[in-house]
This record gives C-alpha cells, structure tokens and sequence, in this order.
C-alpha cells in the first residue's frame, strides 16, 4: 500500500471527470433510455464515496473502503433502477429495492467497523438518495434530489474546512484545493438543477400537450354515434400520438368475463388475431378492469401476470414485442366499458404525470363508449319490443325504406301472423305465461327466419311481422307462411305447462300488392283476416278481399245498392238423394250480373262483404228470396240451402232477424237449410252454439259446409245442433282416381254414421264418384256431374224432368222387384 491513496488532484480530476459523466448520463437519460440514468445514479454514488474518502487511510482499512466504493455504486444502481421501475408499478421493482436495502446495511455495518466518517456519510447519501427517489417515485425528482446531494456535498467541504473536528480534512485545508473543489460542487449543482429545471419545463410542456390531445380526442370522439367508430377514432389518435406504438381495444363481456377485442391499429396490428380473447381471470388486463388502474407490462415474456397467449406471443415474436406495454382501462365513472393495450413500440419510462395522461385518455374513450352505448340502448329501445326484444314496427318500416332504397328491384314478402285465442291464454293461465309464450314466439320465427334472412318484429300484442326481402311468388309464400306457421304451431313449455298455440298467417308481397311497407302490412292485415274467417290459415293477399281498395271500394258500394235489384240473383244448385235417387233439395248459390263487369263470381263478392255489416243485409235478402222460391216449389217437396257467413253468427242480432224471418215465413219444418264452414264454431263457440240451438229450434236444418278443411275435429259437433255434413269439393272431384281422397270420405262418413249425421258429397263430377259414393253409403250427392247451380225456372223444369224419370225409374225398380218376388 502506498502512502496515499488518492492524492487531492486525482480526486478533484475524479470528481469533474464523474461529474461530466452523469451530466452526460442525465442529458441522455433525457431521451428516456432509461439504463443511461441507472449508470449516471452509479456513477454519482461512486463520485459521493470518493469525493469524501481521506487521503490517507489506514492501511487496514483500504480493502474496506475499495469494497465500500463498489458496493456504495451498485447499490444505488439498484436503487435508482428499482425506484424508477417501482415507478412505473412493475413487480421486479420490489426485487430490486430490496437488494438496494441489503446493500446499504452491507454498508453500516462497515461502516460501523472501520472507517466511521466517510462510510457513514456514503450510507447516508444512498438512503438519502433511495428514499427520496422512492417516496418521490418519478424520475424527475431524482434529478432534483442529485443536485440537492450535491449543495449538501459542497456544504460538507465547507464545513470540512471550517471544523478542525474531522481529522481527515487536514489535508483538506489547502485552500487553492477546496475553492476549485467548491467551484467544481456548485457548478456541477448548478448543471444538475439546470437539467431538473428543463426537465420541469418538459414535463410541465408535455402535460399541456397531452391536455390538449385529450381535449382534441374528447371532442373528435363525442361526435360519433357508434362503437365501431369510436373504436376506430380512438386507436388512430392513439397512433397519432406514438409513431411506432401498437393499440389493440377490448370490450368487456361482463357475461362471459372476457374481453374482446374490436379493433387494432399500428405497427404490430397484425398480431391481432392471435390475441382476440382475453379473459379476467389471471391476466393484466384483467387486474386493469378490476382495479380501474392503468397496468404497466415491462417484459411481456417473463412478467408472470400477462395471461398465457400473450406471453407465447411474446416468446414467438421477441423482437416486435419487446418494449412498453400499458393496459389502460377504458371507464366512464365506476363503470369498466373494455380495455386498451398499448404497446409503446420503445422501452420507455414512464413518470406519474404519463400514468395520469393514460388514464385520462382510458376515461376519455370510456366515456366516449358509455355515451354511444347509451345512445344504442335509447336507439334499440325505440326499435325494439321490450318483452321480446324484436324489432318493433318503427324499425319494421324503417328496415323496408333501408332495403327498398338499396334494392328497389328486390322486393319484399310480409307475413303477418296473428295468434289465435292469444287472449284465453292471458285470461286464464295469466298474463305471465303470456309473456312467456310471447317471448318464446320470437325465436321460433327467427329459427324459420335464419336460412331465409327474414326478419321477425313484433307489432304488439299477439302480432307478428315476418318480413323477407325479396318478392315472393304466392304459392311460394304461402309454402313459406306454412313453414312458419308450423313453429309456431309447436308446443310450448311454460312453468311446465305444454301448450300449445294457433295463428293465422296473411301475406302480401311488393310491388305487387303495394310499394311501401305500410300499405304491405295493411294488405297483409286483410289477407290475415280473411284468414281468421275462412279455414285457410295461410292467405296471401288478394284484392277480391281487399275491403280498402279503391276498385273494390266502388264494387262495394255497387254491391249495396245492388241487394233487391234485379242485378242479384239466386241461382240454384241441385241435389240427389241416392237411395232413392230424387232431387232432394237445392242449395241457393248467389250471382250478380254486373251491368258492366259482367257476371261476378260469388267467390269474389261474398268475401268482400264478409268484411262489412253489408253481408248481414245479404244473407237476409237471400234468405227471404230462397224461402220465397221454396214456397214455389212446395208441390217439389225440396229443402232450400243458404249459406249463412261466419260473420252473420257473430253479429249480436242477426240470428234473431233471422229467426223472426223463418217464423214469419211459415217454411215447414226441415224444408230450409243453413250451410255454415267449420271455422263459425272455432271462434265463440259458446256464443255460436247458442244462437245456433235458438235458428235450430225453429225447425232449420243445419249443415256443416266443406267439412273436412278445417279442424276436421267432430268434437264441437256434439254439442251443437247439426244435422247434415257436406263433405268439401277437394275430396271429392277426383274420388275416382284418389285414395288419400277416399279414405277421408270413408272416415268422414263412418264418424258421421256414429253421429247419426246425414252427409252430404259435394263436387261430384263423374260417373265413376258418384258410384263409389253411393257403394260408401253417402246420403246426397251434390255437383257438376247431377246439375249445375241453374236458374230457378230452368230448374223447375229440369227437377220435374228428372223427377218424373226418377220415379219411372223407382217404379221401374219396384215393378222389377215385384216381378223377381
Ligand atoms: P260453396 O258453399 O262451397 O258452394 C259450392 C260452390 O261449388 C259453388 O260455387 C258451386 O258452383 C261450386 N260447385 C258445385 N258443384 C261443383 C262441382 O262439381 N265441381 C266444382 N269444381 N265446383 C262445383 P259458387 O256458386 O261460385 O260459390 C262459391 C262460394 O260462394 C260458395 O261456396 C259459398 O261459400 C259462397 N256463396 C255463394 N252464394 C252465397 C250466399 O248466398 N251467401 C253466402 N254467405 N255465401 C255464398
Ligand atoms: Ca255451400
Ligand atoms: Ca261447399
């Protein structure tokens, strides 16, 4: 060992020498390469403990105090590294503080075992340096705490040379040494305060900057109205602000506790679809979403928090994603809308005002994503029902302008069902199951609607709207309505019940029924109608039952002038009684001679007055006409039929105008029939049973027309007043050739033998039907094949005719049975 160390010249070019190199040091750590800053703060240290080490130690000690000056550097190496990555809230940081700490007691305990003062003063500066650092947390401030150390260490040489207490200053009292060594202290404080200042003005700049950015994305995101922008709005300004950053935002899924991502933007975007799902559960940003706190990663591979994708990500492409990762919460109040991942592209330190700038911006977008969501909420409540949680019919028409602006040469197709006896349902298993059954419709139609791209909205109530963009055929919509009838006709479970429920489907289609969407639906509203009052469940529109278009508005009003004038007459069709082979009866079938339409089919007329109280008038005046011609003929012994519409039973006082009618008239008994479609008893069919057991009492025979096509249930029958059922056409124009055909009629008649029914076979068309009918044992025979419907005098003839071989005939068949016995 020499006799001195360190002679007052080495230690003063020492001291500008490590002076320089931190000022240099901080000047780089100014372009936040933060490692450069870790070196400078070890570098200073080692300047501390050597600017107060004797110039002539105690040979013992010189290993001690060589041991001390590298300890003393690493250990505010450590110290600084840790703080300023405590900083930035990474877990290593603790790791690092910690061995800082160890350090500084490796200190005091040398300190306390050789060279007190120096070793004593080094500890201090290094917990002063690592306190301050720490309590203060930004890296700024260490800025300022050097060159505070380096007043205090100007301080302590002044105060070196004042007291002759401290031995080791002896040396010290030269006094060209301590003014240059002053000099070279207050300048390098000076220097360092400089740097604190500018760094102050820097921040103080950036802070400004990064309040006006968040200004500028406040208002450039409050003008958009949906996520999809705001997202996008946001990762752009996001990218403004760091060239090389990546930004992925997530929205939270609070449901599947996840987070999906919506869009990416930058430099790594095309990582994204590695990384789509985050879950809360063991990840950053999860830890970002549950404590509303922005989250720093500095090492994506090895920080344990990072959830398991990431991290792979992370291995695979070490490169691009090496460098700052912030998780920002995305909040608006308490509330967590998603989150942010932020990849700065550089390694960056990061001081308290940035985590503040971050989470600013997370509120900024927050907010931004709560404002547009409240708007989607308002928006979707104003288009949606809020039981079923369909679209409802503002958003209905809106989707038919939106579809018919785009492709006017598409067309549309609506189907409006309605729920049959909704309100039984309600009444009484009670407006919860209801509800229920209401909320279950929705999917059904959506099922149908998926492979067809229809859309299903409700109108209220038991309405519901199918609406397919494109124009269909009516055969093909109507296959369709089926379909979707048929989910709907499927039971359902609620609060274990089964039920099941009925609808009537109307469809109108455009152009062909009406060019927007409001006349579609009041087309398919009438279709829907005439649905409820005929069996068919399925209608598509047709203006012949249109009650609201201008031609058959006109005809209408024709029409009701028309009742009593020589424009409506009765034609009247014949039928046989088999056995015996006679014309039994006849059945009033109504015609009107238009004066410039020509001749109108009942077809087309009847359900247009079906749709008005004008048909009550109409069935009255055929009424009275029929029995009129009844009483003509009463030397015929025929029975005269009307039919009677499902609205004239529905009607309060129709039955009773009726029966006054038939009593006034004096008919005979069983001389007049009233021919009713099934689809009278399914509506009502208490009330119906009533009005119809007081017409029966009256001595009126009652029949069941186009039995078969409907409900093809005898149930009601039985407590109704029925005497005769007519077995519909469909069954019975190809009997001949039709074996699905011929079993109906056969079933069809066995179940009205054992009702003790009389029936009746109408469309009888051939030969080859009429005997296959006779062989099943049907009662009469009615159609083209016996007679056309004819008029009254024509048929006089005809019947008289007929009757006159029918019973040549009869007697014929008696002769010959009387001559065979
Ligand atoms: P409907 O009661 O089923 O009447 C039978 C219809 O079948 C009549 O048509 C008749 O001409 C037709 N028809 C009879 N035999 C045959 C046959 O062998 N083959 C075929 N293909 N058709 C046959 P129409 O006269 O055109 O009447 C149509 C419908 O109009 C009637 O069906 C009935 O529902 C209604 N209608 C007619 N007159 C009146 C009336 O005075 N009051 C009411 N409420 N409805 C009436
Ligand atoms: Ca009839
Ligand atoms: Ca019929």
């Amino acid at each position: 060992m020499s006799e001195t160390l360190f002679s007052g010249q080495t230690i003063l070019l020492a001291n500008s020498l490590l002076v320089s190199l931190l000022l240099f040091a901080l000047w780089i750590s100014d372009r936040e390469q933060r490692h450069n800053l870790y070196w400078g703060g070890g570098l200073f240290a080692m300047f501390v403990v050597l600017a107060t080490l004797p110039t002539e130690p105690p040979d013992t000690l010189s290993a001690g105090i060589a041991l001390c000056v590298i300890a003393s550097a690493v250990a505010c190496t450590l110290l600084v590294q840790g703080t300023a990555t405590f900083a930035n809230k990474s877990l290593s940081a603790r790791w690092l503080i910690a061995s800082g700490l160890a350090l500084i007691l490796l200190f005091v305990i040398l300190a306390l075992s050789s060279y007190q003062g120096g070793i004593l003063l080094a500890t201090a500066v290094a917990a002063a340096f690592w306190f301050t650092a720490w309590t203060l947390r930004t890296y700024g401030f260490v800025e300022k705490i050097a060159a505070a150390l380096f007043f205090i260490r100007g301080f302590m040489l002044v105060l070196a040379a004042l007291t002759a207490e401290f031995s080791f200053t002896e040396r010290f009292l030269n006094l060209s040494f301590i003014s240059a060594n002053q000099i070279v202290a207050m300048a390098s404080a000076l220097a360092l305060l400089m740097v604190a200042f500018l760094a102050n003005q820097r921040e103080l700049e950036r802070s400004r900057r990064l309040l006006r950015q968040g200004n500028l994305m406040a208002q450039r995101l409050g003008q958009l109205s949906d996520t999809a922008s705001v997202v996008r709005e946001s990762v752009k300004i996001l990218l403004e602000e760091e060239p090389l950053s990546t930004a992925w935002i997530y929205r939270l899924d609070e449901k599947s506790q996840k987070l999906w991502m919506l869009d990416s933007g930058g430099r790594l975007a095309y990582l994204s679809r590695e990384n789509t799902e985050i879950p809360l559960e063991g990840s950053v940003s999860g830890k970002a979403v549950h404590t509303g706190r922005v989250q720093l990663i500095d090492d994506l591979a090895s920080d344990a928090r990072v959830n398991r994708t990431a991290r792979k990500l992370a291995h695979t492409h070490p490169k691009e994603l090496a460098g700052t990762n912030i998780i920002i919460p995305l909040m608006s109040g308490d509330r967590v809308y998603g989150t942010c991942s932020y990849h700065l592209g550089l390694q960056r330190t990061l001081n308290q005002a940035d985590f503040e700038a971050f989470e600013a911006i997370g509120q900024i977008i927050g907010l931004a994503l709560a404002s547009v969501d409240n708007l989607e909420e308002m928006t979707f409540r104003a288009n949606h029902d809020s039981l079923t949680q369909l679209p409802n019919r503002a958003a209905l028409h809106e989707a038919f302008r939106q579809h018919a602006k785009e492709n006017p040469a598409h067309g549309a197709t609506m189907f409006l069902l309605d729920l049959d006896k909704f309100k039984d349902v309600n009444d009484t298993l009670g407006h919860h199951v209801g509800d229920q059954l209401l909320k279950e419709i929705g999917p059904r139609l959506a099922q149908v609607a998926a492979p067809s791209k229809l859309m299903a909205a409700r109108l209220g109530g038991d309405e519901f709207v199918c609406l397919l963009f494109k124009s269909l055929e009516r055969a093909q919509a109507t296959q369709l309505g089926r379909e979707i009838l048929e989910a709907v006709r499927a039971r359902f479970s609620v609060d274990d019940l089964s039920l099941s429920i009925d609808g009537s489907i109307g469809i109108s289609a455009a152009p062909r029924d009406g060019e927007d969407s409001h006349e579609l639906l009041r087309c398919a509203d009438v279709a829907m109608y005439q649905a409820k009052t005929t069996t068919t469940p399925v209608v598509a529109y047709n203006q012949s039952f249109d009650p609201h278009s201008r031609e058959r508005l006109a005809l209408m009003s024709e029409l009701k002038a028309s009742i009593g004038s020589e424009q409506l007459i009765l034609h009247y069709q014949p039928k046989v009684h088999l056995a015996s082979n006679r014309v039994s009866g006849v059945e009033a079938l109504l015609r009107w001679k238009h004066p410039v339409h020509g001749m109108i089919s009942p077809g087309t007329f009847i359900p247009m007055a079906e749709v008005s109280p004008m048909i009550n008038e109409l069935s009255l005046w055929v009424m009275e006409q029929a029995i009129a011609q009844a009483k003509l003929w009463s030397d015929l012994d025929l029975s005269v039929a009307i039919n009677v519409s499902m609205r004239n039973l529905a009607e309060d006082t129709w039955y009773e105008r009726a029966i006054g009618l038939i009593r006034e008239s004096g008919i005979p008994a069983g001389k007049l029939e009233l021919e009713l479609t099934e689809s009278v008893f399914m509506h009502a069919p208490d009330e119906v049973g009533r009005k119809l057991n007081a017409i029966a009492a009256t001595g009126v025979r009652i029949a069941i027309d186009d039995f078969g096509t409907g409900y093809s249930s005898l149930n009601y029958l039985r407590k109704l007043p029925i005497h005769v059922v007519k077995i519909d056409k469909s069954f019975v124009m190809q009997l001949h050739e039709n074996k699905a055909d011929r079993q109906i009629v056969e079933t069809i008649l066995s179940l009205a033998e054992a009702m003790k029914l009389e029936v009746i076979a109408e469309g009888v068309e051939q030969e080859e039907s009429l005997q296959l009918l006779r062989e099943l044992g049907c009662d009469y025979v009615q159609g083209f094949h016996v007679g056309h419907p004819t008029e009254p005098t024509k048929l006089t003839t005809w019947i008289k005719e007929r009757q006159w071989e029918a019973k040549a005939y009869g007697n014929q068949m008696n002769e010959a049975g009387a001559g065979g016995s």
